[in-house]
């Protein structure tokens, strides 16, 4: 929902990254505030989860150009340790299993460091099950995954759903989802969106990345941006995404084309 006391969140401005030299992101310019929901859409290849990973401080990218403000503060200088504690939490296409490591002594530890440096009191094993068991049920999520592993044989829509018992537990600032409609059913995907509904509201953003627009039926995005060859080409709103999906993106094309052309 767009509020008038909004303040902003996410400020990029000029962002170019390269992966082994190759350049992939072009110059993202992307303005988040409070209480916003942005959707980013764009083919395969397009540079979303690149971007993603980029703001998130992945190792593998190189940031060549441009600048990344969360909450006035200079993101780029920070290790991905830091964005997190600083607020930003990634929802990964393909999150990672841990053989060997419990669910819940995961989720433990990630919100107890959070609450640590947020200067408010850790929870010990039997609170925070009770805490996270209430979390679960916004998910619709059975409490044995608590004790399995983190991820390891969970089928692609409870990896996701796991993921976004981590944000519902970490309350992050920016929470940025990739793809995490992918691999998902009906059901699956409106109780993924139910959390996420939930779990925004005037204080915080989530960026919604995905090549579909039917999560956004359950999601409604404040802004739907278009993302082509490592640069956002268009902005608009929920309906641009409705557009998307009966026009597919070949007309962008041709606009930006059309767009570059007017400007040499
Ligand atoms: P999207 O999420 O929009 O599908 P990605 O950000 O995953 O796009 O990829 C953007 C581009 O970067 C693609 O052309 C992809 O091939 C390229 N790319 C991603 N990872 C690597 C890599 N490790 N080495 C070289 N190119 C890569
Ligand atoms: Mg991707």
């Amino acid at each position: 929902m767009i509020n008038n006391n909004s303040k902003t969140i996410l400020d990029v401005r000029g962002l170019c990254a390269n992966i082994d030299s190759t350049k992939i992101l072009k110059g993202i310019d992307i303005t988040v505030k409070s209480g916003e929901i942005h959707a980013i859409m764009g083919l395969n290849g397009s540079g979303k989860s690149t971007f993603a990973k980029v703001l998130a401080g992945h190792s593998a990218y190189e940031v060549t150009a441009g600048s990344v403000q969360l909450n006035e503060q200079d993101l780029l200088t920070l290790s991905p340790e830091e964005r997190a504690l600083a607020g930003i939490f990634l929802a990964f296409q393909y999150p990672i299993e841990i053989p060997g490591v419990a669910n819940s002594q995961f989720l433990r530890l990630a919100y107890n460091t959070v609450q640590t440096q947020r200067g408010k009191e850790e929870l010990d094993p039997l609170e925070f099950d009770d805490f996270v068991r209430e979390k679960m049920k916004l998910l619709d999520m059975n409490p044995d995954f608590l004790d399995r592993s983190v991820n390891e044989g969970f089928s692609g829509g409870e990896k996701k759903r796991n993921e976004i018992l981590q944000m519902a537990l970490l309350e992050p600032q920016l929470s940025i989802l990739d793809e995490t409609d992918s691999g998902l059913d009906i059901d699956a995907l409106k109780i993924v969106a139910n959390g996420v509904n939930q779990i925004t509201n005037k204080d915080n953003a989530t960026i919604i990345v995905t090549h579909y627009q039917r999560l956004l039926d359950y999601i409604v995005p404040d802004y739907v941006h278009v993302m082509q060859a490592g640069r956002i080409v268009k902005t608009g709103g929920k309906e641009l995404a409705h557009e998307l999906e009966t026009r597919g993106y070949d007309w962008i094309s041709s606009d930006n084309t059309a767009n570059a052309g007017a400007t040499v």
